[in-house]
């Protein structure tokens, strides 16, 4: 890991003259290890720290000591309601009361609903026409209000950004959010404080927040361990974005939700630029294979982007033989025909 860190800490206590209330400070900058821990201090009390296991099956299957962080248990299936819960966690009452919007087709909008619902915030998410019934319904469920708009995610973009302008309310962008990436981190201070001695952490990227925490959290606590982002190949934004150091637009066809994405996030690029010690590609058809492993050897089930750290565990195998790596199962949110896909080995 480089010792160099280009963005700027910004511990401060929010106030309420900070920024537009509409959307976080322009060119917001990264949280540092202090927002990590006010993020953790904040989250005492509303989330129970997610077990880390090992399984002899998946030790012998990748020639390493392995260890699954399971954030698939995490209340609504993903790691993503840590960072929920801490953006609606800081924002002033007065601002709660406005209400926050964001636009999303997986879990960050269940994250959203989540944590508005815990803080009493109304909470309205924008989803692209004709989404997956079985996510629509979970946000429903968890008491927002749904809003079909757009025939991609850049058209549910548009619309949120009117609403949230309209009513004056909270828009929450998926990727460019300190207080999602400092909430995220808090993963990986659990991670670290169980297993202190890892020579590798693998972690699914999208957006790429999750990875950004993981990376701020190991600079501080477990600089020896090396953070590697796995992303598939149908939809190699955030890898792209890294490998040529600017924000650049890929195709983005990847069947793994939580890993897909057109275009890299400024926020998390520029702690990954510093920090990301590697970056790999997998297919598809591995992450589909690595989910059949979390089902049959670890007795897990995982949506896409939940196994794809396996799947990339398996892509840098040979580097980490004998040693101990972490791989972290982000997501269970599966949807019917997913399951039915994966639960065969072939
Ligand atoms: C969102 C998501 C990811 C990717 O996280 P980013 O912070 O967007 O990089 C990985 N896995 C799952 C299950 C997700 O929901």
């Amino acid at each position: 890991m480089t010792s160099a860190h280009a963005a700027t800490e910004s511990d401060a206590p929010r106030t309420a003259a900070e920024g537009p209330a509409t959307g976080p400070a322009a060119g917001a900058s990264a949280p540092g290890i202090t927002g990590v821990l006010r993020a953790r201090r904040l989250l005492r009390g509303l989330l129970d720290p997610t077990p880390l296991r090992s399984y002899p099956a998946l030790d012998r299957r990748l020639g390493a000591r392995v260890l699954v962080k399971h954030e698939n248990l995490q209340p609504t299936g993903a790691f993503k309601v840590r960072g929920g819960l801490v953006l609606l966690s800081r924002m002033t009452p007065g601002e709660r009361s406005r209400g926050v919007v964001t636009y999303s087709t997986g879990n960050h909008a269940q994250s959203i609903a989540y944590a508005a619902r815990a803080t009493g915030a109304p909470c309205t998410i924008v989803v692209p026409e004709d989404p997956n019934p079985v996510k629509a319904e979970a946000v429903r469920a968890l008491g927002a209000e749904l809003v079909e708009a757009g025939s991609d995610l850049d058209g549910a973009r548009v619309r949120a950004e009117a609403l949230a302008a309209d009513r004056g309310a909270r828009l929450v962008s998926p990727g460019d959010e300190p207080d999602l990436v400092a909430g995220v981190a808090t993963a990986y201070l659990e991670l670290f404080e169980e297993a202190p001695d890892l020579d590798a952490v693998l972690v699914p990227v999208g957006g790429g927040s999750g990875a950004a925490g993981a990376c701020i959290a190991a600079r501080a606590v477990a600089p020896g361990c090396r953070i590697i982002g796995v992303q598939s190949d149908a939809s190699p934004a955030a890898h792209d974005s890294w490998r040529a150091g600017a924000c650049t637009s890929r195709p983005n066809r990847t069947r793994a939700e939580g890993l897909a994405t057109g275009r890299g996030f400024a926020l998390p690029q520029s702690v990954l630029r510093d920090l990301l010690d590697d970056f790999v590609l997998v297919g598809d058809e591995d992450i589909r294979r690595a989910q059949w492993w979390a089902m049959s050897e670890a007795r897990t089930v995982a949506e896409g982007a939940g196994a794809a750290a396996l799947a990339g565990a398996r892509a840098v195998g040979d580097r980490f033989r004998g040693g101990r790596i972490a791989v972290v199962c982000t997501g269970g949110n599966a949807s019917p025909e997913e399951l039915r896909r994966c639960t065969a080995p072939g």
